[in-house]
């Protein structure tokens, strides 16, 4: 793939620059079982060259980090796990803070969802539950109905994501939040994107803009991406094999 215009200004500075991305359906296709996604053969080999390259380069997912570590590390690059509530920091797992008194409220509402059978899987990240319905759309309103109710409960947040609803520690962590602070100071900063909670990250964007950073907002397309991401986006690629191959265009 020839690089998009639009990244001249990033490539042309990369000791000043930052590149940044989503994992699932941006790096990895979607699957319906969560843990059997995968990034693309050479994901990990092309962050790890760009990271050797560019000044910062980072993965921004609402994975637990763990995850992460186990499917997507290569050196230099950053880890930004539950879309920020954790991150890797010179090998280590840590909780933003104010998540770890969370942890014990999570883990109950976790055994509830199990006890209460209302979502098609519950899945426990480390810091949040999200709980499924994709396989499962006629569950969809039962799910977020018992998970706004456990929110009110509990003092967590209920968040939509894709096919599911999580609870979370409410903490005003979302993937801008994340992305405002992995990328501050930068001259340049992409990110690439596929869903709905990739907006945040769009939004960090727009004010390193407003600062003078020059930003780029790469949509990745799936049959699933909200219009709104489209819209917003400066260039939109194909799938994992476009944004792979758009990171690959960044390197000599
Ligand atoms: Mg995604």
């Amino acid at each position: 793939m020839q690089r998009p215009g639009f990244l001249d200004v990033l490539a042309a500075q990369p000791e000043r620059a930052g590149v940044y991305t989503d994992f699932d359906g941006t790096l990895a296709p979607i699957v319906d079982n969560p843990y059997e996604a995968r990034a693309l053969p050479g994901s990990a080999d092309t962050l790890g060259a760009l990271a050797d390259r560019y000044a910062r380069v980072g993965v921004i997912s609402g994975r637990p980090v763990r995850y992460l570590l186990d499917n997507i590390a290569a050196p230099g690059v950053d880890l930004w796990g539950e879309y920020g509530l954790e991150r890797v920091v010179d090998g280590e797992i840590r909780a933003a803070e104010g998540a770890e008194e969370w942890r014990r409220v999570v883990e109950d509402v976790a055994t509830r969802a199990d006890d209460a059978g209302v979502a098609e899987r519950v899945e426990r990240k480390s810091l949040s539950v999200t709980l499924h319905w994709r396989a499962e759309p006629e569950r969809e309103a039962a799910v977020h109905k018992w998970a706004e109710s456990e929110a009110t409960r509990t003092g967590l947040e209920a968040l939509a994501a894709r096919k599911a609803v999580e609870l979370r520690p409410p903490l005003r962590r979302d993937k801008g939040t994340a992305l405002g602070e992995a990328a501050a100071g930068l001259a340049a900063v992409c990110f690439l994107g596929d869903d709905r909670g990739d907006l945040a990250a769009f939004d960090a964007l727009d004010r390193f803009a407003e600062g003078g950073v020059n930003v780029t907002r790469i949509g990745v397309r799936s049959p699933e991406m909200p219009e709104e991401l489209g819209s917003r986006a400066d260039i939109v690629v194909d799938g994992p094999e476009g944004a792979l191959e758009l990171l690959q265009s960044l390197l000599p």
